[in-house]
């Protein structure tokens, strides 16, 4: 493709996307197609000739499109917003156009140098602890994910129990603990890191989705008396189910007393804190070891984009640095640098700064406020609704973004009503067990959704249900 082709295709698929963006709600959410049946349509073997770019966009829009749950459909209220901003867009379109690999501050200063200054910046819009912010003995690092976020933070806190000087690299002696809200990604944390998946207790949580902290308690006392070594903690602010906070300045103390390293895991509702309303959010993070959230749930940033913060960034460095000759950097260089490459698994990185920079000047600290404020403010009428109408019971709201309810009747019901919702194809919404029962979850955090959609999608929820024998 030549650069005169570039720049014509280009255009072209900005106004493919902006089309897209404005018949997004003609598609049917969730996808309708049959497993299999996008990879039967397409050829099994590679073209052997080069294609024009405008059919390999015809069969985008007649073979893939049908094959795509419209995650940014103001009708999706399914597991969690994934947020893709116009700046956001544009901004990976830089960072793909670039092109440049992150790994070390040579490799490309700007990449190294706008990351930290961003999440820098995070950390005062957010009201964070300062120990976080890159000027002392901590720091953030961008990473791809919050299981990512959280295996860097298993392998750090491994470092500081020093057995990585254990020759046969058996661990199982050491024990992690979180609750049974916490994100499936601490488990596989544990099973990566090979600490043994039965050595992360899953501690039991109370009516709220809060890890029971007497529990917690006992078992670090039971383990210390078997002779076990508690070295990790995950705390939980905003779980994936229900958004329920553990206690985690109760957590923090114990964890301190324990030697315990204690990471937070605040994925979507972190976000909120950006609003000096909802900054109950960071209570106890001061005592935190590392902390994470994720700008492409729900602050405008299309993924992928974790921020991963550190309280002391030498022990992480010191858990994933190894250094191979040619990776050195030039003796020449008159100043320590920051290597990013050694605050994460993978070698390479990409440019995501860039996104966060684009989103956050774009909308302003103000404008990202508004925007939050709006989901919250739309979510409280959306309970307040579900609490109004008779047959309906809402069994869970912590006053942000997520809304848990279900309709009268048992499991099987509410599980046909998810069914039949979803089938209608003008909404998405997903579900959880609450106290043992089926519940439906409403997420409100995508970039085009409004009032005037929660309430449609109210709408087509109560016509659901009235359809459907209790
Ligand atoms: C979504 C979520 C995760 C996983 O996020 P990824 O970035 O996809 O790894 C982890 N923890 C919580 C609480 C979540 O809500």
């Amino acid at each position: 493709m030549s650069i005169e082709e570039f720049r014509k295709n280009g255009y072209a698929a900005i106004d493919w996307l902006c089309d897209y963006f404005e018949r997004i709600e003609s598609y049917p959410v969730l996808s309708k197609v049959k497993p299999g049946q996008i990879k039967s349509s397409l050829p099994s073997s590679p073209p052997k000739n080069a294609e024009q770019f405008s059919r390999i966009i015809e069969d985008l829009d007649k073979i893939i499109l049908p094959g795509i749950t419209h995650w940014q459909a103001p009708g999706f209220f399914g597991y969690f917003p994934a947020n893709a901003s116009p700046p956001s867009i544009l901004a990976e379109i830089f960072s793909a156009g670039l092109g440049v690999q992150g790994m070390l501050w040579l490799t490309s200063p700007s990449c190294t140098e706008l990351e930290i200054l961003v999440l820098d910046w995070i950390v005062e819009m957010m009201g964070l602890p300062d120990m976080f912010k890159s000027s002392g003995f901590g720091g953030g690092v961008i990473q791809d994910s919050a299981s990512s976020a959280v295996l860097c933070a298993v392998i750090a806190a491994r470092e500081l129990t020093k057995t990585k000087a254990a020759p046969q690299g058996t661990q199982s002696y050491l024990i992690g603990y979180c609750s049974e809200e916490a994100h499936s990604s601490v488990e596989k944390a544990f099973a990566i890191a090979g600490l043994g998946r039965e050595n992360l207790r899953k501690i039991s949580s109370d009516s709220d989705g809060a890890l029971l902290y007497s529990n917690l308690e006992e078992q670090i006392a039971s383990d210390l008396f078997n002779g076990l070594k508690p070295f990790f903690i995950c705390g939980t602010v905003g779980s994936t189910s229900t958004l329920s906070c553990d206690p985690i300045k109760k957590i923090g103390r114990l964890a301190d007393l324990n030697d315990c390293w204690l990471h937070v895991d605040s994925a979507m509702a972190g976000t909120a804190a950006v609003c000096p309303e909802f900054r109950y959010l960071n209570d106890g993070i001061e005592l935190a070891d590392s902390y994470c959230f994720n700008p492409h749930k729900w602050m405008l940033t299309n993924f992928d984009c974790n921020c991963f913060y550190v309280k002391d960034k030498k022990t992480l460095i010191s858990a994933l640095s190894v250094l191979p000759e040619y990776l050195r950097n030039p003796r020449a260089l008159d100043q320590p640098v920051v290597d990013f490459r050694d605050w994460q698994i993978p070698l390479g990185r990409r440019f995501r700064a860039l996104k966060l920079w684009f989103v956050i000047r774009s909308y302003g600290v103000d404008g990202i406020r508004e925007y939050l404020r709006g989901h919250v403010k739309i979510a409280n009428k959306f309970a307040s609704w579900v609490e109004a109408e008779n047959h309906f019971e809402l069994t869970s709201y912590t006053g942000l973004n997520l809304v848990c309810f279900r309709v009268e009747g048992d499991d099987a019901r509410n599980e046909k009503l998810l069914n039949t919702i979803n089938e209608t194809g003008s909404i998405f919404l997903s579900h959880t067990i609450i106290d043992g029962r089926f519940s439906l979850r409403l997420c409100v955090g995508q970039v085009r959704v409004t009032e005037q959609t929660v309430l449609q999608a109210w709408e087509v929820i109560k016509t659901c249900a009235s359809g459907i024998e209790p």
